[in-house]
């Protein structure tokens, strides 16, 4: 299916006529017909072959005849004639987050930036700033998301890239010749950032699978294909590697590529200091072949357990497996409620019963809802008048839901460690979640011990603030965090927002070891973003925890008997 790479086409088109100062017209009617094009459920180039582009809704006589020059050609000369005297940093800016085609013209026009250099200078020079129509937190905003995707250097968050895996692996399983298919690498041992995503199929019939894969609609681009591997380019830019593989090696491959490079290092000394040796391709003394079917295969002939791929990093998993004394992990279907999530009552986007009905479709036994309350008036902060009218709102849910809902709320650490709520306000809360949202620089420990002080408080949210490749949040002395709340009975949270994941993996494998408690969390602002709960989880996994340690996978009794007070 060529749907993509057809809206693509004309959204591009929009694009360049707006940049251009074309009538805004003429612009929205390319971005109507690729929203059709992209909206539809057959094939565009059935429809062309049929002669019948122009029965998709928006796509009129002219735009109908580009598509046909297009589809004929593979180019189309009025999209490069509308490329030419522009400059070809344009496009660079628009990958750019918050950057469209209004403001590149605007800023060519007004300053006469040509690329992502001069735009990164003027917005760091206050250049922007003095544009009337555009406002100060703009220019800030394009500094941040210039630097952020200069550090990811096109890596990309876990969240967004297993929403991609997920859509990758669902279209080729409707591939027949396909028997077992993973996503390998640092998407499956869920690191928080990934680079490219790479996909492992088995199957007798490489061919035809390697045939399907570069033919799906969300390929952009064949960057290189043989008879059993293949790399694209998604239209997003993403590059994903596919490699079939006969069914005997499928385990020793999936080991091989899944990695890390640590862990594969170390496996393969193991293997040698028992005279095997062990490739992509098995387990093998000398020419005979003894395992590779399966990763447990492997792991068995080699006399250790199986490990997780979220362990696979070198941080001890591999003596562990040796002693049979790897830790039961939280599963991902462990947990039994959402402690932290927002609603409207603050600053999310749906309703107490909403979130309620959502988190029950999930199988989930309880949800707290944790609006925020204080003085954070960015977030929208509860008063107490507004805490108790949403008290009795959540009672009115309460009757018809099928799932407990609890009432908690999310105060914020002030830069002396104190909070703008009073003590009485907390003690009628179900659950008090204390979290950091100012002051994100330098050292934050002493702030986080004083609130965990607070007999009121029952967890630490997002306990350092950062976010990934944007900021770093404060610094933290984990030992002392860990400690302290370990003797006052504090919750840690795994915040599971994409750009969060904080505490991180070796913080999470620190307060494990201090014998702590920890919550993993979604801090869902709307419905949506309830489905992070796998990110979270994964870096539990990541830092060793096992289901004990959680105290949402507990039932809903025993896990308030777990809390503070
Ligand atoms: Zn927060
Ligand atoms: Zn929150």
């Amino acid at each position: 299916m060529k749907n993509r790479e057809v809206a693509k086409l004309l959204y591009d088109i929009a694009d360049l006529l707006e940049i251009r100062g074309e009538m805004i017209f003429k612009i929205r009617a390319y971005r109507r017909a690729a929203q059709a094009v992209e909206a539809m459920p057959t094939d565009v180039g059935e429809a062309w072959k049929q002669g019948k582009l122009d029965s998709i809704p928006g796509v009129g006589r002219g735009i109908a005849e580009k598509i046909d020059e297009y589809l004929k050609k593979g180019r189309l000369k009025y999209l490069d004639e509308l490329k030419k005297g522009l400059p070809p940093g344009f496009a660079d800016m628009l990958a750019i987050e918050g950057v469209g085609p209004k403001k590149v013209k605007l800023f060519y026009e007004k300053l006469g930036i040509k690329n992502l250099e001069q735009l990164e200078k003027a917005a760091k020079s206050g250049k922007l700033r003095k544009i009337p129509s555009l406002k100060e937190k703009t220019e800030q905003n394009i500094i941040r998301s210039i630097e952020a995707s200069k550090k990811r250097g096109g890596r990309m968050l876990l969240g967004h890239a297993l929403t991609l895996s997920d859509e990758i692996i669902k279209e080729m399983k409707k591939c027949k010749d396909i028997r077992r298919i993973d996503a390998a690498g640092s998407l499956r041992r869920m690191k928080e950032t990934i680079g490219d995503i790479d996909i492992l199929v088995s199957s007798e019939k490489p061919d035809s699978v390697i045939k399907f894969f570069t033919k799906m609609s969300m390929v952009a681009r064949v960057i290189a294909t043989g008879p059993t591997k293949a790399s694209v380019n998604l239209f997003n830019g993403i590059q994903v590697d596919l490699r079939a593989l006969p069914e005997k090696e499928y385990g020793s491959a999936l080991l091989y590529f899944t990695g890390s490079k640590e862990h594969n290092i170390e496996m393969r000394k193991i293997a040698i200091s028992r005279r095997l040796k062990l490739s992509e391709y098995g387990l093998f003394r000398g020419k005979k072949f003894l395992a590779g079917r399966t990763e447990q295969d492997v792991y068995r002939c080699l006399g250790m357990d199986y490990i997780e791929p979220e362990m696979r990093e070198n941080r001890g998993e591999l003596e562990a497996a040796k002693k049979h004394k790897l830790p039961g992990l939280i599963g991902y279907g462990d947990i039994k409620g959402d402690l932290h999530v927002h609603t409207k009552w603050s600053d999310g986007s749906n309703t107490v019963e909403e979130m309620a009905n959502a988190a029950g479709k999930m199988g989930y036994e309880y949800i707290c809802i944790s609006d925020h309350i204080g003085k954070l008036a960015i977030a929208r902060a509860m008063d107490k008048k507004r805490v108790e009218q949403q008290s009795r709102e959540i009672e009115k849910v309460r009757k018809k839901a099928d799932i407990q809902i609890l009432q908690g709320g999310e105060i914020d650490i002030g830069l002396d460690g104190k909070f703008a709520v009073s003590d009485a306000v907390l003690r009628k809360l179900d659950i008090v979640t204390a979290s950091l949202h100012s002051g994100l620089k330098g050292d934050g420990t002493q702030r986080v011990l004083s609130a965990m002080e607070n007999p009121n408080v029952d967890i630490i949210g997002h306990p350092s603030g950062r976010l990934i490749d944007r900021r770093d949040g404060v610094r933290l002395d984990i030992t002392k965090i860990t400690e302290k709340a370990a003797e006052t009975n504090t919750v840690l949270e795994i915040n599971s927002q994409p750009e969060r994941l904080d505490l991180n993996d070796v913080n999470t494998k620190a307060a494990i070891d201090a014998g702590c408690f920890l919550a993993v969390n979604t801090d869902a602002h709307s419905i949506a973003d309830l489905r992070y709960m796998r990110i979270g989880v994964a870096t539990a996994r990541r830092g060793w925890a096992p289901k004990s340690s959680i105290i949402n996978s507990y039932p809903l009794e025993k896990m308030r008997k777990m809390l503070k007070n």
